[in-house]
């Protein structure tokens, strides 16, 4: 708006600064001048879509005190000056940056001086009846000005950005489901069926094999962790059964040896028993045989007594009992062999 304020200035000046001594000619020109400025300006005012509503828009009749005395279009936020004419508040703030009359009848202006419309004239004007500023794209509203643009904030004919971060695309409102489900920057998986969420669409480097490469190699790791873990825990496991067993087999190999000397002792007792048996048995044997002889010496003792009766006195019976006695000598002196166990 500034450039255009500064080209149309050389037009403005001669129509401020000469008005009062130029001729009716000149100052029709400069009016003619001054009215193809107002168009420029109001051109500007559409490019930039900062002032005024269209008055292609409107359904019906438009009073011509409901159009801004700057842009040519319906009054949009008005202001109304002193001499009661009015403009919107965005068209009258840029004339005023270098102006400091109306643009309409030059009379002295300036912003303070500015008041809200006549309220019968607001009442006209939210009365009015507009079509949606969509209508190009489809959209049939016709409603109040006064609701006007609570329909376009909410109108499915609207441009909207796509709501997926960095997606430049602007689509309407009642499209952008049907966009998302294409839009290139949507977060999708890989086409290519590696599994890969790919988050936009510069994710040109995005690369299958790569991918894949990495997530083996992630795992891989993982793996050769855990297997060295389990790996860990059997060796551990293992060494304590080892020292277990040893520490068994020591006491094993104790207590075969305390039965080996046990076995040996019971072996020497067997033998000892046995000799001593072997003893016995031949006490008894020889006791046997003593007893036989005693038994012999006894009979030919009763013999001899009987004889003796028989015979007085004689030299034979000495001879005998002689005999006897010694025999009986040699079997008290044979030594008993007594066996302690
Ligand atoms: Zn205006
Ligand atoms: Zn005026
Ligand atoms: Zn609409
Ligand atoms: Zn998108
Ligand atoms: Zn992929």
């Amino acid at each position: 708006m500034q450039i255009i304020y500064d080209s149309v200035r050389p037009y403005l000046l001669p129509l401020t600064g000469c008005q009062d001594n130029s001729t009716a000619d000149q100052k029709q020109h400069s009016r003619h001048r001054y009215r193809s400025c107002q168009v420029l300006l109001a051109s500007a005012a559409h490019q930039t879509k900062a002032m005024g509503y269209d008055i292609e828009r409107f359904v019906g009749y438009v009073n011509d005190g409901l159009l801004c005395c700057i842009c040519r279009d319906v009054l949009e936020n008005p202001l109304q000056a002193p001499c009661e004419h009015a403009y919107c508040t965005s068209c009258i703030h840029g004339w005023l940056v270098h102006h400091h009359n109306c643009p309409e009848d030059r009379q002295a202006l300036d912003l303070s001086m500015l008041r809200p419309l006549f309220r019968y004239m607001r009442n006209d004007l939210n009365r009015l009846q507009i079509r949606c500023r969509n209508r190009e794209h489809g959209c049939e509203m016709v409603c109040s000005l006064e609701s006007v643009d609570r329909h376009e904030r909410e109108c499915e004919y609207s441009r909207i950005p796509c709501t997926n971060a960095s997606c430049p695309m602007q689509v309407e409102r009642r499209n952008l489901e049907a966009h998302l489900a294409v839009c290139e920057y949507r977060s999708r998986e890989c086409l290519n069926g590696c599994g890969y969420t790919i988050l936009n669409a510069d994710d040109t480097h995005h690369n299958c094999v790569a991918e894949l490469r990495t997530e083996l190699e992630l795992l891989r790791s993982e793996m050769i962790c855990k297997v060295e873990e389990v790996r860990h825990e059997m060796e551990s496991r293992l060494d304590s059964q080892r020292r277990h067993m040893v520490q068994k087999e020591s006491l094993l190999k104790n207590e075969i040896e305390e039965l080996k000397s046990q076995m040996s002792r019971v072996m020497s007792d067997v033998r000892t028993l046995l000799a001593a048996e072997r003893l016995h048995r031949q006490d008894l044997e020889q006791a046997e045989l003593e007893k036989r002889e005693l038994m012999e010496l006894l009979k030919s003792l009763q013999r001899d007594g009987r004889a003796g009766s028989n015979i007085a006195e004689g030299g034979v019976r000495k001879t005998s009992g002689t005999r006897t006695l010694a025999r009986l000598d040699s079997i008290k002196r044979k030594p008993r062999e007594v066996t302690v166990i």
